[in-house]
């Protein structure tokens, strides 16, 4: 028997345990996860409105239902086992535990009560555990949303649909109740480059031409006339969809719906102001665009906000023991060898870029060299498996959750949604072993 752990049960882990249960001759797959729920950033990063994008959770289903593969859900790697015993145990290892730390701005005034990561505002919104108490302030009716990615459409598009557009999807009662209270006039996207720079796709780019409540807005001086010289042609015809669909943005009429997105490019943040400790506007400086980079100009304006959230990329956190690039915030690999017999891949190898059907080709390229590199050098066969890991599970009374438990906790989220949600999700680890105990 080969033994397989594989740390992190989003889409990468579960690529990867895919492919090695079905073409590793004698593969014993286990995969860690420090919740009782699987799937990662699947269940608690894919915006809960974009239920199509979560239909991959039934092939994951079927992974997880092979006689070769155990879920191993609310084990922290690091803490409950340590990274040295889970190498004394099996004879592979991958690390898929992806990126979940929200980078700072690293400005003045970002510990301001009023001033969220975009993972954490995420991870709140979907019922991630980590972020049930957030409670972040929405009681306002400005707010700065810094980046121009596709989380921070996402969390732009939450806060401008109405309870009923998001009626058929998965977000918390909770926030859906804080958002739907929130007296939110404005909201403000900010670039630092331009828009022929953003690195959002014009799938979610469009979501906004047709909502209940909000206008999309658009400074047509900022728009470009052409295209700059030098772009490479697969790449214009995306950027040209997206001016297109910002120039239609550019003629609405300000004044048509209650709340107005505000897409503003140029302008980097620069300092957080506040009152009493809490965010009362943003300073930003204007840029100019030269060579595709953005140049200060030195000339600032302020935006009445009262919250501040920032969608500028994550990083992934350290495993003691683990090597790890700190100032990448990434686990160290050489294309996904961290060291002899451990392996990385998704957002903790390459950094937080891309979709799931890439990170599901990197993970078909680690588990290829995983399989290349066992027939190279065939393991000693003396590594216990998860039986040694069961015995210090138990010892430290840590408690195991099956995949057959979460499916038990899967059932009671689907039955406790009414209104025509998909499903409840329960946000506290407390509540979900309750349930199965
Ligand atoms: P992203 O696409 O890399 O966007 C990050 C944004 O933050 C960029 O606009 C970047 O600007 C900006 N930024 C970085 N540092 C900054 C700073 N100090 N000040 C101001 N702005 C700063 O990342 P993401 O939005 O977090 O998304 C991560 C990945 O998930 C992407 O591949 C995305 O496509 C994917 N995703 C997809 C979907 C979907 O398909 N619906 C939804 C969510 C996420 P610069 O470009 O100037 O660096």
């Amino acid at each position: 028997m080969i033994n397989v752990a594989i740390v992190g049960s989003g889409p990468s882990g579960c690529y990867i345990a895919d492919m090695l249960s079905k073409k590793l001759d004698g593969a014993q797959v286990d995969i860690y996860d420090r919740l009782p729920t699987p799937f990662g950033l699947v269940r608690a990063g894919v915006a809960p409105d974009h239920q199509g994008t979560k239909n991959i959770i039934r092939q994951f289903e079927r992974t997880f239902s092979r006689d070769n593969v155990r879920f191993m859900g609310n084990i922290n790697i690091g803490s409950d086992i340590s990274y040295q015993e889970l190498k004394d145990s099996y004879d592979v290892i991958a690390i898929t535990i992806g990126a979940l730390n929200d980078r700072n701005l690293g400005i003045t005034g970002e510990d301001l009560s009023g001033v969220y990561g975009s993972g954490e505002f995420v991870a709140w919104y979907n019922g991630h555990p980590d972020q049930a108490d957030l409670n972040p302030d929405l009681n306002c009716n400005g707010i700065a949303i810094i980046g121009n990615g596709n989380v921070a459409l996402d969390i732009s598009r939450l806060l401008a649909k109405t309870a009923a557009e998001m009626g058929s999807s998965d977000i918390t009662a909770e926030a859906a109740s804080a958002i739907d209270s929130s007296p939110v006039t404005d909201i403000y996207l900010i670039g630092r480059r331009g828009p022929v720079e953003a690195s959002f796709t014009n799938a979610e780019l469009s979501e906004f031409a047709e909502l209940d409540r909000c206008i999309a807005l658009v400074d047509p001086a900022q728009m470009p006339a052409s295209l700059p010289e030098g772009i490479d042609p697969k790449e214009a015809k995306a950027i040209e969809k997206n001016l297109d669909t910002l120039r239609a943005y550019a003629a609405n009429n300000a004044d048509s719906k209650p709340v107005r997105l505000h897409l503003m490019f140029c302008a980097s943040p620069l300092e957080i102001c506040g009152s009493d400790g809490k965010v009362s506007s943003l300073k930003l400086e204007k840029n100019t665009i030269i060579d595709g980079r953005a140049k200060a100009t030195g000339e600032t304006f302020e935006l009445p906000v009262q919250s501040v959230i920032s969608a500028i990329g994550y990083r992934s956190e350290a495993i003691g023991g683990m090597p790890f690039d700190s100032d990448r915030g990434i686990v160290s690999n050489n294309e996904g060898l961290v060291e002899t017999g451990v392996y990385t891949a998704g957002w903790c190898k390459r950094g937080p870029q891309g979709v799931i059907p890439a990170n599901r080709s990197d993970s078909m390229t680690v588990a290829k060299q995983i399989m290349a590199d066992l027939e190279a050098t065939p393991p000693a066969g003396n590594k216990p498996g998860s039986a040694a890991i069961d015995e210090l599970l138990q010892a430290r009374s840590v408690k195991t959750v099956s995949f057959q438990q979460w499916q038990t906790i899967n059932e009671a989220e689907i039955s406790r949604a009414v209104d025509g949600k998909p499903r409840e999700k329960f946000n506290r680890i407390s509540e979900m072993l309750e349930l199965i105990d």
